[in-house]
């Protein structure tokens, strides 16, 4: 029998989340940063991470993308344990896409090649057929007109969309975003997060910093409130909003709402 069919299969046991930290512990110096963060995000689940600046929602991100050190837990892709020291770190980033704030895009190279160099490089995709897709990506996006441009020459709003499209442009199994609209003109916000929407309804699992909190409401599934370096508070999204139980979530979104 197929896997496709075993998977639905009743009495299976589930498959693993596509990313989940364990008792995850980082500290610089003796200032720690994130302190024993345990989440687990399932395949096409969209999490938003919320949280006052300094709270840690960038180091959790950078942890999940081996890009930082951690002190103590697990980290676990699909199952496999990726924070062993033994494990290939270059590897995992491959099966990873990730957007951060801005200079998300390599200046010196074109719309285009920005967006097939992973492909090419990292997945040994031929040049020609990373093109091909790298254009019908661009198209997704109504940028194809703009594959030989220099990402300079972009809006804000461009660019991180351009950096959106090449992040998912190896089909990682989990996409990263970190506040992705907060360097950007607030006229340029609502097309970036239009494609996050996009790639929601497509089936891709999220999990991203915002601070945009309509957003966060409307498109997660999930929010996780950081404080601290904790994880104080989570819930589905709506009633994450509606009805918050701490108190510390409660004056987070009396300030931020
Ligand atoms: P957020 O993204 O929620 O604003 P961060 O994860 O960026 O929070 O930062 C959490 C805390 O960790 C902050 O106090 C920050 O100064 C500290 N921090 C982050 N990276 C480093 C580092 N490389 N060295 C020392 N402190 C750091
Ligand atoms: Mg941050």
């Amino acid at each position: 029998m197929s896997d496709a069919v075993d998977a639905v299969r009743p009495g299976r046991a589930a498959e693993p989340p596509v990313l989940e930290l364990q008792q995850v512990r980082c500290a610089f110096g003796d200032h720690v940063v994130l302190d024993g963060i345990d989440l687990a995000v399932a395949r096409h689940e969209v999490v938003a991470l919320i949280g006052a600046s300094g709270s840690g929602k960038s180091t959790l991100l950078r942890t999940a993308n081996l890009l930082e050190h951690i002190d103590d837990g697990r980290i676990l892709l699909t199952g496999e344990d990726v924070s062993d020291p033994r494990v290939d770190a270059d590897r995992v980033r491959a099966r990873i896409g990730a957007v951060f704030q801005q200079y998300n895009l390599f200046p010196h190279l074109n719309v285009l090649d920005n967006v097939t160099l992973a492909m090419r490089l990292v997945h040994r995709v031929p040049k020609g057929e990373a093109e091909r897709r790298g254009r019908e990506l661009l198209a997704t996006i109504g940028l194809e007109a703009k594959a030989g441009a220099f990402p300079d020459t972009l809006s804000g709003g461009q660019q991180q969309r351009v950096a959106i499209v090449r992040a998912i442009a190896s089909e990682p199994e989990l996409l990263l975003l970190d506040e992705i609209t907060s360097a950007l003109d607030p006229e340029l916000v609502g097309e970036v997060l239009a494609l996050v929407r996009t790639l929601k309804a497509q089936g891709a699992t999220i999990v991203m910093a915002t601070h945009e909190m309509p957003f966060a409401r409307d498109v997660a599934d999930r929010v996780v409130f950081l404080d601290g370096g904790r994880i104080v508070e989570e819930g589905p999204a709506r009633e994450f909003f509606r009805s918050p139980r701490e108190e510390r979530t409660k004056a987070f979104l009396a300030r931020v709402l």
